[in-house]
């Protein structure tokens, strides 16, 4: 699941190790990765790489002469670079991008059997007006809004509020579990129910969240980038195990396709929320 803290490392390891390079070749063997058709991929071959960043969850690759790779890994997605070629039968392959002086290969790679993450290639000028982009609230790091209380007044529970990156950009299920803990604020509570105290702890924790998983990475990875990160995480993924900072039993709300954890003695005021898997098998 990358969210801001690992599109974020993927950025600075690629930024470091790109900039410069001059592609030789453009594929995309996804058939439905690359969103976009003009300008054709084939536009970046003979070009440079300027500069790889992020904006909320997805990848920016700026190369020579105006053109912007903008690259979406959703859920299962990785862009790693590689010194060999990715294999014919690389059934994970979505876009590939050599690049010469050393021959090196950028690769987005796709596990599971989904295929959700996505490219656009487009003109930098048309960056800012792209669907995902003109829509994205502002990023959660390095300074959230000041205003949080006003950035959050609606009568959503807040594990949805801040995960919906037209309100707030990069967080995503891990670390929405870690930031709330970390504030001792329920999962369920209101956007508009906040108090300014509240708010200010909410904002307190979403720096040092995110702060303490990038320090993290920054010691840990390396190129070329894992897989599967070391996500410092505390409670997420954490259900039955003890508390981290009292003790009391972390619980799990399980959903479709995600479980959200908390600590009930802390945020919730020792009440242990339903089991909506439980809960849909009694209706
Ligand atoms: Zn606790």
């Amino acid at each position: 699941m990358p969210e801001l803290p690992e599109v974020e490392i993927t950025a600075r390891r690629l930024d470091a190790a790109l900039r410069g390079a001059q592609i030789a070749s453009a594929t995309a063997p996804g058939i439905n990765a690359l969103k976009t058709f003009d300008p054709p991929l084939a536009a970046l071959e003979g070009r440079t790489i300027e500069r790889v960043g992020r904006r909320g969850k997805q990848l920016v690759v700026e190369v020579s002469g105006g053109l912007v790779l903008l690259v979406h890994l959703m859920s299962a997605g990785r862009l790693q670079l590689y010194d060999k070629r990715a294999g014919p039968r690389d059934r994970t392959s979505r876009l590939l991008v050599r690049v010469s002086d050393p021959d090196r290969e950028l690769r987005l790679r796709e596990f599971g059997t989904k295929q959700a993450a996505w490219v656009k290639l487009l003109r930098a000028e048309e960056l800012e007006d792209d669907e995902m982009l003109r829509t994205l609230g502002p990023e959660a790091w390095p300074q959230p809004p000041q205003d949080l209380r006003t950035l959050l007044k609606a009568p959503r529970p807040l594990h949805t509020l801040l995960r919906d990156q037209r309100i707030i950009a990069g967080i995503g299920r891990s670390w929405v579990d870690e930031i709330l803990w970390t504030a001792r604020l329920s999962p369920f509570k209101r956007g508009n129910d906040l108090t300014d105290e509240e708010a200010a702890a909410l904002r307190a924790a979403i720096i040092s969240t995110l702060d303490g998983a990038l320090e993290h990475y920054e010691q840990v990875v390396k190129l070329p980038i894992p897989d599967k990160l070391p996500l410092p995480l505390q409670v997420h993924r954490k259900a039955g195990e003890p508390c981290p900072r009292c003790g009391a039993t972390i619980e799990a709300v399980h959903y479709e396709d995600y479980v959200m954890c908390y600590c009930p003695a802390e945020q919730t005021g020792g009440k242990v929320l339903k089991d909506r898997r439980l809960s849909r098998l009694l209706k």
